[in-house]
């Protein structure tokens, strides 16, 4: 990509002034290396899946537009993400000068020490050039975030030095003025308490400063992004109505509104390992029940939809059925760990501190949960197969007295039996695409036979890590 700048760093403000390079706005930067991506036909945020219809090109009109902008969204929605990505669209490097705590402009330094710098060096007076990552800040907002980490505070220490207060050299200069020329990203907006709202709109609004009451002028040039609750945003007296007025454009977020998409963000996402004593595979229709079962959670009444139920629970779970998988080849001696259908009784520990559930005690917490997953099953059975198709190997349970037994601690040589004895299981690996290897023979045994039981077609008697299938 092509951005306006020099062919070797210059140093010094009179090196500067030799080459074509201009200094403009943040807003302005921002906006003319979108337009060049746009009309090149780059991708945009690439790596966040999802947006691309809905997020993204409002995302892209607030920048083109020059607003500062809110995005609005339940947790896990890749909000902070989505403001990362902002740094691709910064310039590779900016020049400031040199030492300079607040990225001073070398045309128009803002603070004092750089003002006295030029007016004694003039134009030998060094420049250093940012990099996007120093250009952005972000900060999670708390009700106990103060004035002093936002703008800044007196520094003491300067002050017994024997300055005096009104002399702007005694601030510490908070995360804000230290993004000057930059991008400023605060989350959760409205966890911040209202007279530090007042602050923040004060500086980006009048640009001035008031800190101990003193006041300052300071024309900082900052991108101020936000993230926010929709429910904490909308809520009145949350935030200050001049700031909300400030953000000109809201834009709400969303999960994953189909399960490829939720699926393909946990594939992406998931932490994978290069140091695995065995292959571990996740077939696709388990998969699908870990988004489902995600899916099923962002719509249950008894799951506190306030704080929504982040992707981050789909990407725990599919980790941990990989794990538990993977335990088990260790402990049997397999040579294959294919996670299955009872594998999933390990989702209890990666799903429970991802979701509120409003429910009485804990006793039925696992309970809704497990309730949940067995719907997921019975959903993705259902959308791959029909009962009927297993006519066959149902009778085999209804007249033959077969019984089979699963868990999670049993190795795939358990199954051989039961693979041997039922028809229609090779058809069912081959429709999932699956392969033939025992492992994930067993697997599809497992997704079938809890299929026909969630469909009320078997028998299934729990106890103790392990289950009988039976007519
Ligand atoms: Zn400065």
């Amino acid at each position: 990509m092509v951005k306006p700048m020099p062919e070797s760093h210059p140093t010094t403000i009179r090196e500067l002034r030799q080459t074509e390079y201009r200094v403009v706005p943040v807003r302005a930067e921002l906006r003319r290396n979108l337009m060049r991506r746009l009309a090149a036909g780059d991708a945009l945020f690439s790596g966040i899946l999802g947006y691309e219809e809905s997020v993204v090109p409002q995302l892209e009109n607030a920048i083109l537009a020059g607003q500062d902008l809110i995005l609005l969204g339940e947790r896990g929605q890749a909000k902070s993400r989505l403001l990362r990505g902002l740094i691709d669209l910064l310039d590779d490097a900016i020049p400031a000068i040199a030492g300079c705590e607040i990225n001073d402009d070398p045309y128009q330094p803002l603070c004092r020490r750089c003002r006295q710098l030029v007016a004694e060096q003039g134009d030998d007076t060094q420049v250093s050039w940012l990099a996007p990552e120093k250009r952005y800040s972000e900060k999670l907002a708390t009700p106990d975030t103060s004035i002093a980490d936002l703008i800044g505070e007196v520094d003491p220490i300067r002050v017994a030095e024997g300055r005096y207060l009104s002399d702007e050299m005694t601030i510490h200069y908070g995360l804000i003025p230290r993004t000057h020329r930059g991008i400023f990203a605060i989350n959760e907006l409205p966890d911040l308490a209202e007279r530090i709202q007042v602050g923040l709109l004060n500086i980006i609004e009048e640009r001035d400063v008031q800190i101990r009451g003193y006041r300052l002028r300071l024309p900082l040039d900052v991108f101020v992004v936000a993230t926010a609750n929709p429910e904490d945003y909308t809520n009145r007296g949350r935030i200050i109505t001049p700031l909300k007025d400030r953000f000109g454009a809201q834009i709400r977020t969303h999960y994953p509104r189909t399960i490829e998409h939720e699926i393909a963000i946990v594939d992406q996402e998931a932490t994978t390992f290069d140091d695995m004593p065995v292959p571990v595979h996740v077939p696709q229709y388990m998969k699908e029940i870990v988004a489902e079962f995600t899916q099923l959670a962002r719509r249950h009444p008894q799951v506190n939809q306030r704080s929504g139920v982040s992707v981050r629970m789909s990407i725990a779970n599919q980790e941990n059925l990989a794990g538990n998988a993977l335990r088990r080849a260790l402990r049997t001696g397999e040579k294959e760990a294919v996670a299955r259908i009872s594998d999933l009784s390990a989702l209890t520990s990666s799903s429970a501190g991802k979701l509120e559930l409003e429910t009485l005690d804990d006793g039925d917490d696992s309970q809704l949960l497990d309730k949940m997953l067995h719907a997921a099953c019975n959903n993705v059975f259902r959308r791959h197969f029909t009962a009927a198709q297993f006519a066959d190997l149902l009778q085999r349970f209804d007249h033959g007295g077969f019984t089979v037994e699963v868990g999670e601690g049993l190795s795939a040589s358990a199954y051989a039996a039961a693979l041997g004895e039922l028809p229609g299981i090779d058809a069912a690996t081959e429709k999932l695409g699956e392969s033939g290897t025992a492992a994930s023979r067993a697997a599809v045994l497992e997704f079938i036979l809890e299929g026909l039981h969630r469909g009320k077609r078997l028998n299934k008697t729990e106890m103790d890590g392990t289950a009988v299938y039976g007519g």
